[in-house]
């Protein structure tokens, strides 16, 4: 289901672009085996500019399966030689990716608002995440730990020790279409594994740009292999892929659902990153302008489109009009706009397709659940809104809990304010959706703050800061509906993309059996 509109929102696109100038539009290839390639289709699809879908950004190939077979014989052919170079010389290609990741941070950052939407300040921000998890995780390459431990018997030794994978498929969205995929990457490649990415079909520049990165950094060839595409044909035959022995997928809760069934039909590893519905609680004893600000970066940075959003502001009922008011004054400053102008706050929404899903959550919040809308609520589309993405940033107050905008992920820039009388009534409101990536609480009181803290079922909490803002040396993910346990980031990212080996050395000379043979105490 969520395919089919992805691809049908592609398809209206591409439309609205017919009379576009096409001649002078830059043809894009896949990487395969360290060359760049046409589709086996011959077909490509074109990634627009949310803000202006007259500018057409360039053609990708539509790829098919045959381009995935390719690509993973590709990583298949490169995986022994990778897998035997040793981890420091490994990571030694990753540190020169990350020098050319600083040397382009500009450069990328522009191609990433131009094809995603976000401010530049965003974008920058997504290139240095990448940039971030480069280094950090590049570092690994002289760690990846094992250990060792006391064996049972004498004269026997036991450790323990990480071994790449294999093959790994990545599939990435849209939203941070450069720090994402390097989250992925960067650990599959200092594990000693090799790859096919595919990026999502809205954001294929900034990835091409990171495997461009990767190709100059002197990877060598077959190691990364990109194949750009839509889902439910790139993404599938990679899910479905006898040879991938991992699939690593950051997207919807839906899609990551079709991932998993299909990786549980021919055991093959599956990590899972998906959606969110993330609270930032507000408490009576809370710095009002701190937690307003927030709420308002938390809610409305990235147009509200970031898995960790702050859709869900919970305040309690004394400091709750005195909130809603300042919040509904500093939402109505927000300035809408192209990311590309540096007077933008909030840019477009993705496509098409997110517009109607957004519009379709505000009027739900409207008609279907009763709440009431404070601020914004309204498409732009005259004047410089007129070809792009844009809709205002939307405040519901007055919610419950149960409401369908309290409950399910809008994913555009809208959040919903519900009043609560206690911090228990709080936590539970907090923890009474499907999702559990991220929560955050304002207060001053450190024993609300631990309280919260203990009580809060996601992977990620704050303490007077917004439910946004990961770093990428702590493990990043979520609980329930949100993933399936792994984390991405830290040194946890490890536990993915390599698999432990315990190892015996038996140095007795004589037979000695676990748990059979009792040693006497010497
Ligand atoms: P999506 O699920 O539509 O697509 C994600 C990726 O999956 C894309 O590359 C897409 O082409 C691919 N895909 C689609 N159908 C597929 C199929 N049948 N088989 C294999 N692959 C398929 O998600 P999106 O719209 O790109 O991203 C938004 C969602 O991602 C939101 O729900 C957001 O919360 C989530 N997200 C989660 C995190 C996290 O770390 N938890 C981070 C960013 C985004």
């Amino acid at each position: 289901m969520a395919q089919a509109k992805k691809a049908v929102a592609k398809t209206s696109r591409k439309q609205t672009t017919r009379s576009a100038v096409r001649s002078a539009v830059k043809i894009y290839q896949n990487y395969i085996g360290g060359k760049w390639v046409p589709s086996e289709s011959g077909e490509m699809f074109e990634d627009l500019n949310p803000a202006d879908n007259r500018d057409i950004i360039g053609r990708f190939p539509l790829s098919t399966s045959d381009d995935v077979n390719r690509a993973v014989n590709a990583a298949q052919e490169a995986f022994d030689r990778w897998r035997h170079t040793p981890a420091p010389r490994r990571a030694e290609l990753l540190f020169r990716l990350g020098e050319i990741l600083i040397a382009n941070k500009d450069r990328f950052a522009a191609d990433m608002t131009r094809e995603m939407g976000k401010v530049l300040k965003e974008t920058g921000g997504d290139v240095q995440e990448a940039i971030d998890c480069t280094y950090y995780t590049a570092g690994e390459g002289r760690r990846l730990h094992g250990f060792t431990t006391p064996a049972e018997m004498p004269d026997k030794f036991a450790m323990c020790v990480r071994q790449p994978v294999g093959l790994c498929g990545l599939i990435t969205p849209w939203n941070f279409p450069m720090a994402i995929p390097s989250w992925k990457l960067i650990p599959a490649l200092v594990c000693g594994n090799t790859v096919v990415l595919k990026p999502a079909e809205d954001t294929p520049l900034s990835t091409y740009n990171l495997v461009m990165a990767c190709e100059e950094a002197g990877i060598p060839p077959g190691v990364v292999n990109l194949v750009t595409g839509y889902g439910e044909t790139v993404g599938a035959a990679m899910t479905n892929h006898p040879a991938l022995r991992l699939i690593a997928f950051t997207g919807s809760t839906e899609t990551g659902r079709i991932v998993a069934s299909a990786c549980a039909e021919r055991n093959a590893i599956c990590s899972l990153e998906m959606g969110g519905k993330n609270a930032i609680i507000v408490m009576d004893d809370a710095d009002i302008d701190l937690a307003i600000e927030g709420a308002v970066w938390g809610a409305f940075g990235t147009s509200g489109q970031r898995c960790t959003a702050s859709s869900r502001l919970i305040v309690h009922k004394r400091v709750y009009k005195q909130f809603v008011s300042k919040l509904v004054e500093h939402v109505k400053t927000l300035r809408v706009g192209n990311g590309a102008d540096p007077k933008t706050d909030v840019g477009p929404v993705i496509n098409a397709d997110a517009v109607e899903k957004i519009m379709g959550y505000i009027q739900i919040g409207r008609n279907e659940d009763g709440a009431r809308l404070a601020c914004g609520g309204k498409r732009l589309s005259r004047g410089d809104y007129a070809h792009g993405y844009f809709i205002e940033p939307t405040v519901f107050a007055d919610a419950t809990a149960d409401m369908r905008i309290a409950q399910e992920e809008i994913f555009g820039p809208v959040t919903t304010v519900l009043p609560t009388n206690s911090l228990e009534d709080a936590i539970s409101i907090a923890n009474g959706v499907r999702y559990g990536l991220s929560a955050a609480i304002y207060t001053q009181n450190v024993n609300r703050a631990f309280r919260a803290m203990n009580e809060l079922y996601t992977g990620i909490f704050y303490v007077n800061a917004s439910t946004i803002g990961a770093e990428v040396h702590l493990p990043f993910g979520g609980t329930k509906a949100t993933g399936n346990g792994h984390r991405e980031a830290g040194t946890q990212v490890l536990d993915i993309f390599s698999e432990w080996k315990s190892i015996y050395v038996d140095f007795s000379g004589k037979l000695q059996r676990a748990q059979i043979d009792m040693i006497e105490t010497l």
